[in-house]
Order: C-alpha cells, then structure tokens, then sequence
C-alpha cells in the first residue's frame, strides 16, 4: 500500500553522484517526503530492509550493487517486494531499461532530469500505490474508463474519442484497454505482449509497434495520449 492519508511518505533514495544525490534529497524534502539519501548500494538494501519505505529512487549505475540487483533484491524480500522503484539511468545506458522494467522496477527517469519531472514522477506513483507483483491481466482494469476525449466500455467493446464510436481490432482494444486502466506505467513491447494474450484464444501478430500506430491513427485528436518511450516501449498518458 502506499502511504495512509495524513502520514508522510518515506523515500530512500539510492544516487552514488554526490550532487545529484544532494539536489534530489533536497527537492523531496522540500515537497514535504520524508527522505533518506544513501550513496552506495550494499547502504541502501540494509536500509530498506530495516524500515520499507513508500517508495525508492534507485539510480542504475552504482558501484559495488548496481541498481538491478538492488531490485533484484527489493522484489524477492516478502516485505519489500510491493515497494514501488523509480529507476535513474543515463541515456546511454536505455537498453538496460528494458531490463530495469523487468528486473521489477515500476518507471524510469533518464539523467539529465529537472527536479520537477522526478516530483512528478513520484507524486503520480505515490498515488497509484503500490506496484502489483505481477503484470496485471487485461480483465483487472475497470470496465468503463473515460480519460479526456476518450472512453472505453470493456463490457461492450466500445471505444469512443469525443462520444464518436471509433471501431478497434480485438488486439487493438485488449492493448488500448490494458495501457488506458495502467496510466503512467512504462511497459515493454513484451510486457504488452502478454497482457494482450489473455487466455491465448486469439492469435497474435506480435509486432505491437504496428498495432500502437494503427490505435493512434483511430484516436485521431486523443493520439499524444499513447506515448513512444524510446528504446523502452509505451505509456499511457498520466493525466
Ligand atoms: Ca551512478
């Protein structure tokens, strides 16, 4: 669960760069959270272990334990493995992103980041609570979802941008569907992959990116909502 209304959300904060430790301590702070600073991998485990907090921003490349295997382990401990990961990377090394997102982490923000996008970034996963253990089945989402100018009744397999029917493939809906109910969720092509399988009664074509251009072509006004998360794979729209 994320934090109960009124008490302060706890962030442990795992950044070797001692200035970028220092300003993103310091934004959080200022925001009210309830903040740890730690400049070295082995540090933070033993930190999060001895009190699980709401929430951890975890940059990729530490030495010693590298942020994957900081993952590794918040995911497989009983009691932290709920534990939402923002995961900090460098733009050279978005390949281990993908890996990041499977290794358990929830999102990524990529240096150089304003203190503003992380807020936000954790704000919006504070709110979502915490990360679910395994990638949701497209049924968990809520029947009816309504985001802007679009709205989605699973019941009836119905899509509509500004309450005009616009007609979806089943793929094409099952994907729309799972990545509308999971805002702000970086997922991989993989990832999509599966929450669009289901019980395998349809057959797939895999290559999501043809399918995400053919929804985006269909949500004509709404199609900044899907978005391309280079070299990862693709988010719905936060807000
Ligand atoms: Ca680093």
């Amino acid at each position: 669960m994320g934090p109960s209304p009124g008490k302060t959300a706890r962030i442990v904060v795992i950044e070797d760069e001692p200035d970028i430790r220092e300003l993103v301590v310091y934004n959080l702070m200022r925001e009210g959270f309830d903040v740890v600073g730690i400049g070295n991998g082995h540090q933070g485990i033993a930190e999060i272990q001895r009190t699980p907090p709401d929430l951890v921003v975890l940059d990729l490349m530490l030495p010693g334990l590298d942020g994957l295997e900081i993952c590794r382990h918040i995911r497989a401990e009983s009691r932290t493995s709920r534990v939402p990961v923002i995961m900090v990377t460098a733009k050279s090394e978005e390949s281990d992103v993908v890996l990041g997102l499977g290794m358990g982490a929830d999102d990524y923000i990529s240096k150089p980041f304003s203190p503003r996008e992380l807020i936000a970034r954790v704000k919006a996963m504070l709110r979502r609570g915490s990360r679910s253990n395994s990638i949701p089945s497209e049924n968990s989402g809520p029947e009816q979802v309504s985001i802007g100018p679009l709205s989605i009744d699973a019941g009836r397999h119905e899509v509509r941008i500004n309450d005009q029917p616009e007609r979806f493939t089943a793929t094409e809906f099952r994907l729309l569907h799972f990545l509308a109910t999971h805002p702000g969720r970086v997922f991989t092509r993989d990832q999509l992959i599966g929450s669009v399988i289901g019980d395998g009664a349809i057959v797939l074509d895999r290559n999501i990116d043809v399918h995400i251009r053919s929804i985006r072509k269909k949500l004509g006004c709404a199609r900044d909502m899907v978005e391309t998360i280079r070299g990862v794979g693709y988010r719905f729209l936060d807000e």
